[in-house]
């Protein structure tokens, strides 16, 4: 059947031509009366393309609304259907121009493409019959094969208009992660492989590519789990796991099988099977069954590119790039660079999850959980971000272009505006100093010290480095990074926060362990203790970056008082063994400690005897204070940091510090609504993603900070429930700006 396929395919003649033998080639092989191809235009309607055995006036003129009849079913389920009497579902519909009632029986599949239905291939006969599995899975390959040659067509221009390829314009809706507009085309972090050929010449040669596919990638994913080699981005232990077993399935490996068997090439078979796991994941609303089918699809894909032996390839890398992924490490974003990359939009992903902090570390704007964001996507398409309202537009027409570019020059105005108010004094209206400083993780992000008019560097990430590295930072390359950082920093204060390494930030090159709970595991200072050695090495860097000036330390993840003792021990022995060099040392030292554990709240005043000054993480503290992982979407903004618990608790934390310095370096820090209701809590210092500096200066410019706290306290004794909302109606009312 194939191999008759095959000779239709090459055959010199229009589409409508080649469509027309092509049904009648399947009608006979598969002795049905009818056999009919449907293909979906862009509306998701379904039309009639070809038929034999129907009447051909029909051809083009019907036309079934998305989700219509026997035929919408396939469509919408993603699924075969097969019916003795088909007459009889409730789902079929009467159509009297195509003259089909005396068919009794009915077998449809859809058309896949790259995981969308196109369009539904059915046959039918005149007699109630019962199609096997065999015929089912025949026409199942057909299929597949007649997906290819419709897009073929389609490319060369012919007479279609239906979407093989979405190309209408799309509005996204998700998350906004970090702020700001950006145009440019999309890069697929991680692109599809298209089989290059369909139809196979030597079904056993193929079978032995696919054993030997399949025999590499299973070989590989146990090496992974063994630990013997690494992934960059850290897949986690347990997906590892999951599709290692699923690589053993032998249902999958059966389908692959099969259709290597009938006449596809190897790639076109496992492509055969990824377009059914996708399609069938953009369907499926059980959250267990997605998840599964998107290990299944994701296996696909490595297989597929075992196949086409481009397993390292990444796709083009435009000079303007959006960024589209389902998710993404932070680890595998910095591997990208600044400079290309415009914007992120991710299928997933979390607002407080180290790929967003990225994010904002480069200034571009990310947003998250777009809703079948992949499918949605061909590599190329124009895309407008706009990381403000978290909105995506895909393939925009013109107007909606012009529209969104007005508000990209809205936007240089507003930050025309911040500039002008970057040299203002930091305070209220009522005159309390506010101190705000940026966070940042690379050395470029010094540059917005001055472009801000920030107070210094409050949170200087230094494992970013480390994760970008190929290899363990040399003391060397340490201390020359340090040194930048000061000398770009040009005098204002920068606070270096020491390794911060586990969790998801993991460096290629450091050995994991599987762990139930990696953000509760062996991370930063707990890491930092056990492997005095790195520790040191760090430490001695940093003493010699800041040789005649201001050392500013500060201890991530610090859960109990002990644990801040030893880490300024082994701070002081560095300090010590500088001068014993002969080394001059930093003219002023200060060490710090992160309150991130909620344990270390409970013990802020012991712990701020002892320390310079605290610094509140609250991106890890609100995630265990809440119970709610930072990096899981469905509950990472969960609960609000504006809420009677996590409101008070901060007031505790600030009132048990006395007169230590203490500031915020969270995430939250950096939105004008919650660093307002930090000042009210008595906050002082606000350290937060430099994008977040204008609107958090004009927001405080334009508040009574006194009366505010005082507005707060009450709030806080009363039982308002909705203190964010209530919150933003005083803001409205004093004429405090937010946006
Ligand atoms: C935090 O947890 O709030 C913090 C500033 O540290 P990081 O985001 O790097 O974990
Ligand atoms: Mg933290």
């Amino acid at each position: 059947m194939l191999r008759r396929l095959r000779d239709v395919m090459v055959q010199d003649v229009d589409t409508q031509t080649r469509l027309d033998r092509i049904v009648a080639q399947i009608g006979t092989t598969m002795v049905a009366d009818v056999c009919s191809i449907y293909l979906r235009r862009g509306d998701g309607s379904l039309e009639l393309f070809a038929t034999e055995g129907l009447v051909r006036d029909a051809v083009h003129r019907t036309r079934l609304k998305a989700g219509e009849g026997l035929v919408g079913l396939v469509a919408e389920g993603v699924e075969p259907i097969s019916l003795a009497d088909a007459p009889k579902h409730h789902r079929f519909s009467y159509r009297p121009e195509t003259g089909e009632d005396p068919f009794q029986s009915f077998l449809g599949v859809p058309v896949l493409r790259s995981g969308r239905v196109v369009g539904v291939l059915v046959v039918q006969n005149r007699y109630a019959r019962i199609y096997d599995d065999d015929e089912i899975e025949a026409l199942q390959l057909i299929a597949t094969v007649l997906a290819e040659i419709v897009s073929v067509e389609d490319l060369t221009g012919a007479l279609f208009e239906f979407q093989i390829k979405p190309t209408t314009p799309e509005t996204l809706k998700g998350r906004a992660y970090s702020r700001g507009l950006a145009s440019g085309k999309a890069l697929l972090h991680d692109p599809d492989v298209e089989p290059t050929r369909y139809l196979s010449d030597d079904p056993i040669a193929e079978e032995l590519k696919l054993d030997s596919a399949l025999q590499t990638l299973r070989l590989g994913l146990a090496a992974l789990l063994a630990g013997d080699v690494q992934t960059l981005g850290g897949t986690s232990y347990e997906v590892l796991e999951t599709f290692h077993l699923l690589s053993q399935d032998r249902s999958w490996e059966r389908r692959l099988r099969d259709g290597v068997k009938n006449g596809l090439t190897a790639e076109a078979s496992v492509e055969q099977v990824r377009s059914e796991h996708r399609a069938r994941m953009s369907n499926a609303k059980d959250g267990y069954i997605r998840d599964r089918l998107h290990d299944l699809e994701e296996l696909d894909n490595r297989l597929l590119r075992h196949l086409s032996g481009n397993s390292a390839d990444r796709n083009e890398i435009f000079e303007e790039s959006i960024l589209v992924a389902r998710d993404i490490g932070p680890a595998e974003l910095l591997e990208y660079g600044r400079g290309k990359i415009k914007a992120i939009l991710l299928e997933e992903g979390s607002p407080s999850s180290h790929a967003a902090i990225v994010a904002k570390a480069m200034g571009v704007p990310m947003i998250g959980q777009l809703p079948n964001l992949l499918s949605r996507v061909e590599s190329g398409d124009t895309i407008i971000v706009d990381g403000n309202e978290g909105q995506a537009y895909l393939r925009p027409d013109p107007m909606v272009a012009t529209a969104l570019k007005l508000r990209f020059d809205e936007q240089s105005a507003e930050q025309r505006l911040f500039t002008a108010t970057k040299d203002a004094p930091s305070q209220t209206l009522d005159g309390q100093s506010i101190q705000l400083f940026i966070n940042a993780g690379l050395a470029i992000d010094l540059e917005q010290i001055e472009t801000t008019g920030a107070h210094g560097v409050g949170l200087y990430r230094t494992e970013f480095q480390f994760m970008i590295a190929d290899s363990l930072p040399r003391l060397d390359a340490q201390t020359a990074l340090y040194t930048e950082a000061l000398d770009l920093a040009k005098g204002h204060p920068v606070t270096f926060r020491t390794l911060d390494l586990g969790g998801d930030k993991v460096a290629a090159y450091m050995p994991t362990e599987r762990e139930e709970n990696p953000s509760m595991g062996w991370r930063a200072l707990r890491m930092g203790l056990d492997r005095p050695g790195l520790s040191r090495y760090q430490l001695r860097a940093l003493v010699r970056a800041a040789e005649g000036r201001l050392l500013r330390i500060m201890f991530p993840l610090v859960a109990v008082v002990d644990e801040f003792y030893r880490a300024r021990e082994l701070l002081e022995k560095e300090l010590a063994w500088a001068r014993s060099n002969g080394r001059q040392g930093p003219s002023v030292v200060k060490v710090g400690a992160m309150i991130e554990a909620p344990a270390m709240a409970w013990d802020t005043a012991t712990l701020a005897k002892e320390a310079d000054f605290l610094s509140i993480g609250t991106n890890d503290l609100m995630q265990f204070f809440f119970a709610a992982d930072r990096g899981t979407a469905k509950v990472a903004d969960r609960y609000d940091i504006l809420s009677r618990p996590a409101l008070t608790f901060l007031q505790h934390i600030r009132d048990a510090a006395g007169d230590t310095p203490i500031s915020i370096c969270g995430e939250h820090a950096g939105r004008p609504l919650e660093a307002m209701a930090m000042i009210g809590l008595g906050y002082r210092s606000l350290s937060m993603p430099a994008s977040g500096i204008g609107p958090v200066k004009r927001m405080l410019m334009s508040l009574n900070g006194e009366a505010f706290a005082k507005h707060l306290k009450q709030l806080l004794q009363k039982g308002d429930e909705n203190i964010r909302q209530t919150l933003k109606k005083y803001a409205k009312t004093n004429n405090v700006i937010l946006e």
